[in-house]
C-alpha cells in the first residue's frame, strides 16, 4: 500500500484525556478515533490488525473443528426472560423498543440467542458434539469505559458455545479450547498466563480460566506461584494456612477476656501503634449486608476480605459493607470498635482468623476493645472458612512456593456453563435410551479488540508500537527519503514489488515530507522491518532497522529483500501451522 494515499492521520501529543499508554498510541498512530465514550472507529490499520488477529482466532478455532456462523446483534428480550438474566446482567444490556414496541437488546454476548437456535435445530445426541463461534461486536453499556479499547461500550468479541451430551465430553472441549487459546495468545506476541478463575454471574458448575495478559495498567490481579504452574486470579486464589503467632492454645483458653480503654483507636494501623502487636494478632470486625441482612466477618488484622468467596460461603446474590448507620444499630457502637462479642447476627470466621489462639477484637462500644479473646469460648461463630484475599509473599496451596502478584487485562475467558441455560431455554436431545437430556455446554470468549491494547501495552517504547510481526498492518516499512529523487523511488518501487510477490504486507512511505518526519512517523505506526531508500539507493544500498532494534544496518538490495522474505518465513513457522 502507498502511503500517500492512505487515510493514516497521526498526531504529535496524545489527547489528554487518553490515561493509558496503548489508549495514546492508538490514536496518535492513527488506528483509532473516538465518537464517543467507549465508541470507537477503527482506522485502515487499525482495521488490518483487527483482521490480523480475527485470522489467527479463526484458524485455532477451525483446528478444533468449531464451525464458524454469525447471530444477530439485535435480540429480542424474551430471550433474556427466558434465560433469567434480563434483570440480573443489569444496566450494561442496552435494551430499546421498535417500531411495533418490542423490546430488543443489543448483544452483549449471545448465550440466549444461541441456545434457543441449537434448541430447535438439534434434537439427537448424533449431532453432538457441536462447537459454534462468531466474531461480532458486541455492547456493553460499561460503567466505567476507559482506556481506549480495553473496556469499550461496543467492542469486537471472539465468542463460541459447545454442545454435548455429558461432561466428559465437555471437558474434552474444554481442554482443546484452552489449548487454543494459549496458541492465540501466543501467536498474538503476548505475555499472558491462564488462571483459576470465578464463575461469576454467569454461573454455571465446573471449571473456568481467564487469560490474562500481564500488563500494569491491568483491572485484575493475576496471583501466580514462583515454583510450580499454578496460577488464579485473585477473586480465587487461596494460599497455604500459616499460623505466623506463637501462642500456647491452653494458656490462652483458661485466661479470661479483659476490656482495653483504646479511645479514638478505630483502624488496624492504630491499633497496631496502640497494643504494640502485629497486625496478625488482631482480628477486624466487618459488617456486611448481604441480600439485605446483616452479617459480620472476622478476619486477621494483616488480611482482606475476599467478597467473591464470602458471596460464595453465604451463598448471597447482593453483598455490600453495611453502611455505618447500619453497623452502629447492629454492633451498638460507632464504626471502628465492632466485635463478636456478644453479637447476634450471623458470624463468619476466617480460617486464619479461626486458627489465632486468643485475639484482639473491638468490644460493641464506644472506646472499647477486648483482648484474650477465644473463637468457640467467648463468641460462636456460625461459619469458618476461607474468605480472605491472598497475599503476596504468602505460600502456594500446591507446592508452598511463594505467590507473586501481577497485574493483568483478561483476554480471554473460558467456562463451563453446564446445563445452566440449556434447563431455563428448553434445550435437550434424546440420548441413547430414548430420554430427553439437557444439553451440557461450554462458553468461550476473546476480546478480539481488547488484545490490540493489551499488545501495544506490552510491546511500545518512547518512540511508538512495537507490533509483533503476526498481527502488524504490515511487514515491511519502505520510507523513500526524497520522492523528487528518481534514483530513490525507483529501487523504493523495485523493493515493493519484490516483497508483495513474495507475499509481504508492505507499505510504501511515498510521501513529499521531510525525512524527520517520515522516520517519526514508522516509528510509531511500528511496523517490525523498516527499510529506508536514501542517499546510498544510487550504489544499490538501502538501510534496514528492526523496530525493536536501535541500529540501522546498510545493506544491498538483494541481501534485504532476501531477509525480508527470510523473515516471513520465520513468521510463518511460528504462525502454529502444523
Ligand atoms: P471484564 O471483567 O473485563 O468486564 P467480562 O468478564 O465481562 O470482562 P466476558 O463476558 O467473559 O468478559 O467477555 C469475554 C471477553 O470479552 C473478555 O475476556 C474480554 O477480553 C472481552 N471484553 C469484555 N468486556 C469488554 C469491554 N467492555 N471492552 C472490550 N473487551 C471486552
Ligand atoms: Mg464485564
Amino acid at each position: 500500500m502507498k502511503q500517500d494515499k492512505l487515510f493514516l492521520p497521526t498526531l504529535r501529543e496524545a489527547p489528554s484525556d487518553a490515561e493509558a499508554v496503548s489508549h495514546q498510541l492508538l490514536l496518535r498512530a492513527g488506528y483509532i478515533r473516538q465518537t464517543a465514550s467507549g465508541i470507537y472507529s477503527y482506522l485502515p490499520l487499525g482495521w488490518r490488525v483487527l483482521r490480523k488477529v480475527s485470522e489467527i482466532v479463526r484458524e485455532e478455532m477451525d483446528r478444533i473443528d468449531a464451525q464458524e456462523l454469525l447471530m444477530p446483534a439485535m435480540q429480542p428480550t424474551e430471550l433474556w426472560k427466558e434465560s433469567g438474566r434480563y434483570h440480573v446482567y443489569g444496566q450494561e444490556l442496552i435494551r430499546f423498543h421498535d417500531r411495533h414496541d418490542r423490546e430488543f437488546a443489543l448483544g452483549p454476548t449471545h448465550e440466549e440467542v444461541i441456545t434457543t437456535l441449537v434448541r430447535s435445530e438439534v434434537s439427537s445426541y448424533r449431532q453432538l458434539p457441536l462447537t459454534l463461534y462468531q466474531i461480532q461486536t458486541k455492547f456493553r453499556d460499561e460503567r466505567r469505559p476507559r482506556f481506549g479499547l480495553l473496556r469499550g461500550r461496543e467492542f469486537l468479541m471472539k465468542d463460541a458455545y459447545s454442545f454435548h451430551r455429558s461432561w466428559e465430553e465437555l471437558d474434552g472441549t474444554y481442554r482443546r479450547m484452552h489449548q487454543a487459546y494459549r496458541a492465540i495468545f501466543q501467536r498474538c506476541g503476548l505475555d499472558f498466563r491462564a488462571v483459576e478463575a470465578d464463575a461469576g454471574a454467569i454461573g454455571g458448575e465446573g471449571g473456568t480460566h481467564e487469560f490474562m495478559a500481564l500488563a500494569d495498567i491491568g483491572e485484575d490481579t493475576v496471583v501466580s506461584c514462583d515454583s510450580c504452574d499454578y496460577a488464579a486470579n485473585l477473586e480465587k486464589a487461596t494460599a497455604a494456612r500459616h499460623i505466623r503467632v506463637e501462642e500456647d492454645r491452653t494458656i490462652a483458653a483458661a485466661r479470661a477476656f479483659e476490656k482495653l480503654h483504646t479511645p479514638g483507636v478505630k483502624t488496624i494501623r492504630e491499633l497496631v501503634t496502640f497494643t504494640g502487636l502485629e497486625a496478625d494478632r488482631l482480628v477486624k470486625t466487618l459488617i456486611y449486608e448481604a441480600d439485605g441482612q446483616p452479617v459480620a466477618v472476622l478476619i486477621r488484622g494483616d488480611h482482606e476480605v475476599n467478597e467473591t468467596k464470602l458471596k460464595h460461603v453465604l451463598q448471597a446474590e447482593e453483598l455490600a459493607l453495611a453502611d455505618a448507620a447500619i453497623t452502629e444499630r447492629v454492633t451498638g457502637a460507632p464504626v471502628g470498635f465492632a466485635g463478636p462479642v456478644g453479637l447476634h447476627i450471623p458470624i463468619v470466621i476466617d480460617c486464619e482468623a479461626a486458627d489465632l489462639p486468643s485475639m484482639i477484637v473491638g468490644a460493641n462500644e464506644d472506646s472499647y476493645h477486648f483482648s484474650q479473646v477465644v473463637a468457640g469460648r467467648d463468641f460462636v461463630p456460625h461459619t469458618v472458612a476461607d474468605v480472605r484475599n491472598a497475599a503476596e509473599g504468602d505460600r502456594c496451596l500446591a507446592c508452598g512456593g511463594r505467590l507473586e502478584f501481577h497485574r493483568g487485562i483478561e483476554v480471554g475467558h473460558i467456562f463451563k456453563l453446564g446445563t445452566k441455560y440449556s434447563e431455563k431455554l428448553g434445550a435437550s436431545v434424546t440420548d441413547e435410551s430414548g430420554q430427553e437430556k439437557p444439553l451440557i455446554m461450554g462458553c468461550y470468549g476473546i476480546g478480539i479488540s481488547r488484545i490490540l491494547s493489551a499488545v501495544v501495552e506490552q510491546n511500545q517504547d518512547e518512540n511508538g508500537i512495537i507490533w509483533p510481526a503476526a498481527i502488524a498492518p504490515f511487514h515491511v516499512h519502505i520510507v523513500v527519503v526524497s520522492i523528487k529523487d528518481e534514483v530513490q523511488t525507483a529501487l523504493a518501487r523495485q523493493i515493493y514489488q519484490s516483497l508483495r510477490r513474495a507475499g509481504l504486507d508492505v507499505l510504501l512511505d511515498d510521501r513529499e515530507e521531510r525525512v524527520g518526519v517520515k522516520l517519526k512517523d514508522a516509528d510509531l505506526v511500528g511496523i517490525p522491518v523498516r527499510i529506508v531508500v536514501g542517499k546510498y539507493a544510487a550504489d544499490g544500498r538501502v538501510e534496514w532497522k528492526m523496530r525493536t532494534e536501535r541500529e540501522a544496518m546498510l545493506l544491498g538490495v538483494e541481501e534485504a529483500c532476501a531477509m525480508a522474505k527470510e523473515m516471513r518465513q520465520k513468521w510463518e513457522s511460528m504462525g502454529g501451522g502444523e
